[in-house]
């Protein structure tokens, strides 16, 4: 790992909302010089408050930076940002991926930087807001392994479970699918927690005995107590977020010619949900948009 980019090596975060700052802040810990920007000032106050640098304009973040991170909210954004600092980048430098985009946008974006010798990985995180602000996040880590290895320092600052998943686009494949996964036991728990309390179970009872038999799932054990059962639905992953991942994972299954029933239904849940519910709802809130449906 000689040509690994080490502190206090530039670096450029873009996107700077409820995984951007801490995962930045990571960075700045370990010794890296970070430049953040967001298009929303507030959130570049917020970053400059936590003690980075906050850049006005793109331009001028990327301008210095070996290596530019962005957590934007999905692929298409990504695009248009990496479009708008093409022209800045220093020659040689790598852009990382780290928010959850559709696999396949990512793939034929890498192709056209890639070709233009700007490196580019994919490494969407999960864990949450709480995992960010650890630095423990599970990493996913698709493309070129020798950029993999350049960039594995920076990496290791934020998680502590990094996966090297294969090819480009490979690391947001696995992100997505893990978040239907995730969706999809998420509604089955809140389903029981409904029949279950509305037949006289506690549900807090309920959430215990799903945890020590064989109904356990991330939600029962980290989320239906948490900020379902108390309603505090305040997690840091918003709704729309997890709509988009089942989306992506769905889509990804169609477009492998893959028979996802399951996946179709929970897909067309969660974007209903997406609509029905306030924009800042959190995805915790998915109980309130299922208490809504028609009572067959
Ligand atoms: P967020 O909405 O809080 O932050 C995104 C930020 O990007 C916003 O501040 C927005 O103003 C900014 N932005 C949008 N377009 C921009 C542009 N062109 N240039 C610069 N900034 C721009 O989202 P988040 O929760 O931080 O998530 C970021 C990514 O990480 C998403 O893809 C999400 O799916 C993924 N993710 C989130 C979580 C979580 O718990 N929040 C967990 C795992 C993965």
């Amino acid at each position: 790992m000689s040509n690994a980019i080490v502190p206090p090596a530039a670096v450029a975060v873009v996107g700077l909302g409820n995984m951007g700052v801490p995962m930045g802040a990571c960075l700045i810990k370990a010794g890296y010089v970070v430049t953040g920007f967001d298009l929303v000032a507030q959130a570049r106050e917020k970053f400059a408050a936590m003690g980075g640098r906050a850049a006005s304009n793109v331009a001028s973040a990327v301008a210095a930076a070996e290596v530019v991170i962005m957590l934007l909210p999905n692929g298409k954004i990504v695009r248009e940002a990496v479009s708008a600092m093409r022209p800045h980048l220093r020659p040689g430098s790598v852009l990382i991926d780290m928010s959850s985009s559709d696999p396949i946008g990512t793939r034929s974006l890498g192709a056209e930087l890639i070709g233009a010798g700007t490196g580019f990985i994919d490494a969407p995180v999960s864990g949450g807001v709480r995992r960010a602000v650890t630095g423990t996040l599970a990493i996913m880590v698709g493309g070129d392994g020798a950029t993999i290895d350049r960039v594995e320092p920076l990496l290791r600052t934020m998680g502590s479970s990094i996966f090297r998943t294969g090819a480009l686009g490979s690391g947001h494949a696995m992100k997505a699918l893990n978040n239907y996964v995730s969706a999809a036991g998420l509604v089955a728990a809140v389903e029981a927690l409904q029949v279950g309390r509305k037949f006289g179970l506690d549900p807090a009872l309920m959430a215990d005995i799903l945890n020590a038999s064989s109904g356990k799932n991330n939600t029962t054990e980290l989320k239906l107590k948490q900020f379902i059962i108390s309603e505090t639905f305040d997690d840091g992953f918003p709704l729309r977020l997890m709509a988009k991942d089942v989306r992506t994972a769905d889509d990804l299954a169609h477009a492998l010619g893959i028979a996802t029933p399951l996946a179709d239904l929970c897909a067309g849940l969660w974007d209903a949900a997406a609509r029905e519910l306030a924009e800042k709802a959190n995805h915790t809130e998915m109980i309130r948009y299922m208490e809504r449906l028609p009572k067959s």
